[in-house]
C-alpha cells in the first residue's frame, strides 16, 4: 500500500519562511515536523493559533513526566496496527503520515516514526481478527492520516472491510480537509461513496481553519452523502476561550459539519505546554448549552488513562431532593423541577 503522492506538502514551505534554529532541530529528531504548504499559509503571524499547533517548541522535550501511551493503546493492540477497546469497535491504524505533524497530537509516539503505511500482510491480519470478532460493527480508520492513503490503497483496505458481513459503519478519522484540502478531490469522493454507511469525523481546532479550500473539500464529502463530525482538542493559547469556541462551533455547521467531540488533552509526553485544566473547559461548554445552537454543541469528553474509554462531562446543572430536580438554565437561573412518573392523586 502507498501513500498519495503530494506535491505540495513539504516539511517546511516556501510561503511562511522558517528557519528552525538548533533547539528546534533537537525537537524534530524526535519528533518529526511537516508542514503542508496550505496550512502554512494560514499562518498570518509568529505564535498565532495555526502556528502553534504545527511548529516544534522546545517544550515538547521538557514535558518528561508524562507518558507517551497513557491511553494504554499498544497494549490494547491484539495484532499489529489494530487497537481493540470497546467489544463492538475498532481502530485500524492504517497510515502513520499526516499533512501537518499536530504538536498535541495524541499519537505522537507513532506519527512520523517509520513513515511506511501498514502493509498488506498487516492488513490481512488485521481483517483476520476484525472477521473473527463478530461483536466489531464499528472500524474507524485513524493513524496517522488515513486519506494519506492513495486510492488504490484505500479501496484495498475499504473493501477488505466491506467484505466482513458484521462491519455495519466505517468511519474515518482525517484531519486532511484542515491542512490539505486539495487532497479531497471528486475521484476520492467517488471511491468513498461506494462504502456507505461511511462517515468522517475531521480534526477543525480554529476558526481560521474553516476557509474557502476547507469549506470546498467538506462539501464535496458532505455531497457524496458522508456525514462530517468533528473532534476539536482543547489547547492552551489556541482555542481554549469562549469566542474562539463559540466561533468555531457555529462556523462548523456553516461548511455541513457537526461537532461531536471537544477533547479534553491526553496526558500524552511531548504535549504539556498545550494543557488546559478541565474547570476551564467546563466554563467554555457552559457558554455553549443554550447560547448557540443545539446542533454546534459538542460532548466534551475525558478519554482516560489506561484505556478505560471516553467518559462525557457536563458542566453542573442539577442537585436532586427526593423527587425534586434543581436544575440551572443557560441564564443561571435555579429551576424546580418535579421528577413524576405518575400524575399524583
Ligand atoms: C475514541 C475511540 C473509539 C470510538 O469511540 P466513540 O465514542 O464511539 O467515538 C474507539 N476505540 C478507541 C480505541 C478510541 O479511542
Ligand atoms: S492529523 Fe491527527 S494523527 Fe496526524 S498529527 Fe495531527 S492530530 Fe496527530
Amino acid at each position: 500500500m502507498h501513500y498519495f503522492k503530494s506535491s505540495s506538502t513539504t516539511i517546511y514551505n516556501n510561503n511562511y519562511n522558517y528557519k528552525s534554529n538548533s533547539n528546534q532541530n533537537l525537537v524534530s529528531a524526535r519528533y518529526p515536523v511537516r508542514i503542508s504548504n496550505y496550512y502554512a499559509s494560514l499562518i498570518q503571524q509568529h505564535g498565532d493559533a495555526i502556528w502553534r499547533q504545527c511548529m516544534p517548541d522546545v517544550r515538547e522535550l521538557e514535558d518528561e513526566h508524562q507518558c507517551p501511551d497513557p491511553l494504554h493503546e499498544n497494549s490494547l493492540s491484539p495484532v499489529p496496527g489494530l487497537i481493540h477497546r470497546y467489544p463492538d469497535r475498532a481502530v485500524l491504524l492504517v497510515s502513520r503520515r499526516c499533512p501537518v505533524y499536530c504538536r498535541f497530537c495524541m499519537r505522537k509516539r507513532l506519527v512520523g516514526s517509520g513513515d511506511a503505511p501498514m502493509d498488506r500482510h498487516e492488513l490481512q491480519r488485521a481483517l483476520e481478527y476484525i472477521a473473527a470478532h463478530p461483536a466489531i460493527h464499528d472500524v474507524i480508520l485513524s493513524g496517522g492520516d488515513p486519506l494519506m492513503l492513495d486510492d488504490a490503497a484505500l479501496h484495498t483496505v475499504l473493501s477488505g472491510l466491506r467484505a466482513i458481513p458484521h462491519v455495519t459503519i466505517i468511519r474515518i478519522g482525517s484531519r486532511v480537509p484542515v491542512t490539505l484540502p486539495e487532497r479531497v478531490t471528486p475521484q476520492l469522493c467517488n471511491l468513498l461513496q461506494q462504502f456507505h454507511p461511511l462517515y468522517i469525523n475531521t480534526h477543525f481546532n480554529h476558526p481560521a481553519e474553516i476557509t474557502d479550500e476547507s469549506g470546498q473539500a467538506c462539501a464535496l464529502l458532505a455531497n457524496a452523502g458522508i456525514q462530517l463530525g468533528n473532534q476539536t482538542v482543547l489547547l492552551r493559547d489556541v482555542n481554549d476561550s469562549i469566542e474562539t469556541m463559540r466561533a468555531l462551533m457555529t462556523g462548523l455547521l456553516r461548511i455541513r459539519v457537526r461537532p461531536y467531540y471537544l477533547h479534553q488533552m491526553d496526558l500524552v509526553q511531548g504535549t504539556a505546554h498545550f494543557r488546559t485544566s478541565v474547570r476551564s473547559g467546563l466554563e467554555i461548554m457552559r457558554a455553549l448549552r443554550g447560547h448557540v445552537s443545539g446542533l454546534a454543541v459538542p460532548h466534551y469528553v475525558i478519554d482516560l488513562p489506561g484505556g478505560k474509554g471516553k467518559v462525557a462531562i457536563l458542566p453542573d446543572q442539577m442537585e436532586r431532593d427526593g423527587d425534586l430536580l434543581y436544575l440551572r438554565t443557560y441564564t443561571g437561573e435555579r429551576v424546580t423541577y418535579r421528577d413524576i412518573t405518575t400524575l399524583p392523586e
